[in-house]
């Protein structure tokens, strides 16, 4: 039997993202994939119904599209509403919904994350958080450029000399990166700091300034290169040091995380009151708790003068290019998936496979998930 792949339209409130875009329709081909694409899926990304007809889909009802598919690639995976049998594909935050595995493993229905791909070379092409950390990133700038009361880039005019913007991007992984390019090339003053040593290198090849901070010898990398959470002294350090360059800022852009792990605080109250009037923080990491002791996620609060951004979903914002590369990572998982003759084939001895696997023939398979679900393992 051919693979069929069913597209929903997203219902998270303001998810404007769709899983599949009609480019990425040449790799479903590839694999002799029927795809099922429910009407409107792409509209608000700008990926109107004529463009999914035109690559071969059926446009269907949701229902439709349910009955039909064997396989539906989600942004956001939704509840299982009955699905023995089905596999689902897409963004499903299990460490932090373990719920929605267990209704998956409940439903006998198998459910891949994509959070979870590890980002190993191989997997690079299929690694959604990095293609959406980068927009993420991107994005944080703009909105603060169009908050902040003045200007980035330095201005000579007749009627005087505009300086620059000073941008401070605490936390330089994919997304703090970015900004640190996208406030560069706004024409802003731009520094940045992170916990991980190899990160100096790269902010400074950006055009950036590296901070220097003493840690007093804090150990900052964990497994895999990532950051370790530090200690309650060394993020005291931190904030300590930070407070005076940070209080010469305009902008502040946090993106700051530990994987698993609540964002460290690297804001407080204080350091905000130090500011002057008009400066603008955007915390990325409001979802995860935030960097700022004042973010509060999803709003925008004004407190001493300073307004701090809070922003969720990021990549949402952004729906055509973010659905994009979003497709184009999630058609090359699936094809991943598929054997030689076509079919889906779940090879558990596979780490791609494995790691992102969170429930399979009725099980919550993920150990890390089991272990929150309070399962025995
Ligand atoms: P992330 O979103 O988990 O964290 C963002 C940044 O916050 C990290 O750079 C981290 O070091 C930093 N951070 C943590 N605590 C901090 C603190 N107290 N102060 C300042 N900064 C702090 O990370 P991410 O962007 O998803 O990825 C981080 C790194 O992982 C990348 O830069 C890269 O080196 C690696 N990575 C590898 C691959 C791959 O090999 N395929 C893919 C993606 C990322």
């Amino acid at each position: 039997m051919a693979l069929i792949v069913g597209v929903l339209k997203e219902t998270f409130p303001e998810e404007r993202r769709v899983a599949v875009t009609p480019k990425v329709f040449d790799v479903l081909k590839k694999l002799n994939a029927e795809v099922w694409v429910e009407r409107d899926a792409g509209a608000e990304a700008g990926f109107p119904d004529a463009d999914y007809a035109a690559k071969g889909a059926h446009l269907a009802s949701a229902d439709e599209v349910r009955r039909n598919a064997s396989i539906l690639l989600h942004v956001r995976v939704p509840l299982p509403e009955g699905l023995p049998g089905h596999t689902s594909i897409g963004f499903c935050d299990p460490l932090s919904n373990p719920d929605l595995a267990a209704k998956y493993a409940a439903a006998g229905a198998t459910l891949f994350s994509m959070e979870l791909v590890p980002r190993i070379s191989r997997a690079q092409s299929m690694d959604a958080l990095s293609s959406m950390a980068s927009i993420a990133g991107y994005k944080a700038v703009i909105l603060a450029a169009a908050t902040l009361p003045r200007l980035f880039p330095m201005m000579t005019t007749a009627a005087g000399t505009i300086p620059p913007a000073r941008v401070l991007i605490m936390g330089a992984g994919v997304a703090g990166l970015q900004a640190i390019a996208t406030a560069r090339r706004l024409g802003a003053v731009v520094s940045g700091f992170d916990v991980r040593a190899a990160v100096k290198e790269q902010i400074e090849s950006l055009g950036a300034k590296f901070v220097n901070i003493n840690l007093g010898g804090a150990k900052t990398e964990g497994e895999g290169g990532y950051a370790k959470a530090l200690d309650d002294e060394a993020l005291r350090l931190q904030r300590q040091q930070m407070s005076t360059f940070m209080s010469e800022q305009d902008v502040v852009i946090t993106t700051a995380a530990v994987p698993g792990k609540r964002a460290p605080i690297l804001i407080t109250e204080e350091m905000v009151q130090a500011m002057a009037p008009g400066s603008v923080i955007v915390d990325l990491a409001a979802e995860r708790g935030g960097n700022c002791a004042l973010t509060r996620s999803g709003e925008t609060v004004i407190a001493h003068g300073v307004t701090i951004l809070g922003p969720s979903n990021l990549p949402a914002t952004v729906p055509y290019h973010a659905s994009q590369v979003y497709a184009r990572n999630l058609v090359t998982f699936l094809k991943h998936l598929v054997n030689k003759e076509g079919q889906l084939n779940i090879d558990t001895t596979d780490e791609i496979t494995r790691d992102s696997l969170v429930s399979y023939k009725g099980e919550v398979v993920n150990p890390k998930i089991q272990a929150l679900l309070g399962v025995n393992v």
